[in-house]
């Protein structure tokens, strides 16, 4: 059913040609957002995306094509939704990539990319989203963070580091937006079935000779209590939530959505 919640608002998402970010964009449409896809994928795939989203929903999309570890390429997608929509309200930072390896054997420039994607970029985008928000005194930003940014992991140094890194950037901004109507929280969320993850079944299916069904239940088993993936429309849900006036007072806030994950 067609919501209006977000009529006339422009929501820019980053990662969106997939999995979580490809839900949080359905669920923002669905609330009347005009939506700014990003990510990497075939061009033909995404202009799919983007049509049928726009179709089903009536709104407008646009795609901008920027690496996120690139800060140059990260101010022409700002400078594209402001050109094209007036600006960006609701931002969600949701690129993300990692990489599994104990820290000795941690390629640098892994590390580096980890740092720049997950990390940084949240950095470049609200630097640039913040001001047209405060001016027009109502803004959104909904950093993708995850049950690593609250919890350890072993062999994902790099991935922890950066989510707990947008943990901690989320309550700076939070702070720094208070007395303002812009809002700043962080999600985080346990095992979801994307290609990130998918990736994660079929190296544990690969190693220890099992089925890829079996790996899936052998993840979830080892962390996530609940036994189920959440989902990306869960996660989308929890972001219209945020954007809706009842979300005013939720400034700064890690909100896990993990299965039970970090209250073990
Ligand atoms: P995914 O691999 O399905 O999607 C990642 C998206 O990021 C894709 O659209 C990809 O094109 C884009 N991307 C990657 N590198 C980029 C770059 N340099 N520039 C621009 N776009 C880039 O992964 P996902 O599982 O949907 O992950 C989305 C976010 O959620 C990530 O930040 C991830 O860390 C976080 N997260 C995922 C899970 C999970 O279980 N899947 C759990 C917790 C947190």
């Amino acid at each position: 059913m067609k919501s209006s919640m977000l009529s006339g608002k422009t929501a820019l998402v980053t990662g969106s040609t997939s999995g979580i970010g490809l839900g949080m964009a359905r669920s923002l449409a669905q609330e009347g957002a005009n939506i700014v896809f990003n990510g990497f994928g075939d061009a033909q795939h995404i202009e799919k995306l983007r049509t049928e989203l726009a179709h089903e929903f009536g709104v407008q999309t646009a795609y901008h094509n920027a690496d996120m570890s690139k800060p140059a390429e990260i101010e022409a997608m700002m400078q594209f939704a402001s050109d094209k929509f007036g600006g960006v309200d609701v931002l969600v930072n949701n690129a993300g990539i990692q990489h599994v390896a104990t820290i000795e054997d941690f390629p640098v420039e892994k590390w580096d990319a980890i740092i720049a994607i997950n990390l940084t970029s949240a950095f470049h985008t609200a630097r640039l989203a913040l001001p047209g928000m405060k001016q027009k005194n109502w803004g959104r930003i909904i950093n993708l963070a995850s049950v690593h940014g609250l919890v350890g992991s072993a062999q994902k140094s790099a991935y922890v580091a950066a989510k707990h890194g947008l943990v901690g950037f989320t309550k700076v901004t939070a702070l720094e937006t208070a007395g303002t109507g812009v809002t700043c929280n962080a999600i985080c969320p346990g095992w979801v079935l994307t290609p990130l993850v998918q990736k994660q079944v079929d190296d544990r299916a690969a190693r220890d000779g099992i089925s890829n069904e079996e790996a899936k239940k052998a993840l979830l088993s080892e962390k996530q209590p609940s036994g189920e993936f959440v989902t990306p429309e869960e996660l989308g849900a929890l972001a219209v939530f945020l954007c809706s006036p009842a979300g005013n007072q939720v400034r700064g806030v890690a909100w896990n959505m993990d299965g039970g994950w970090a209250a073990q």
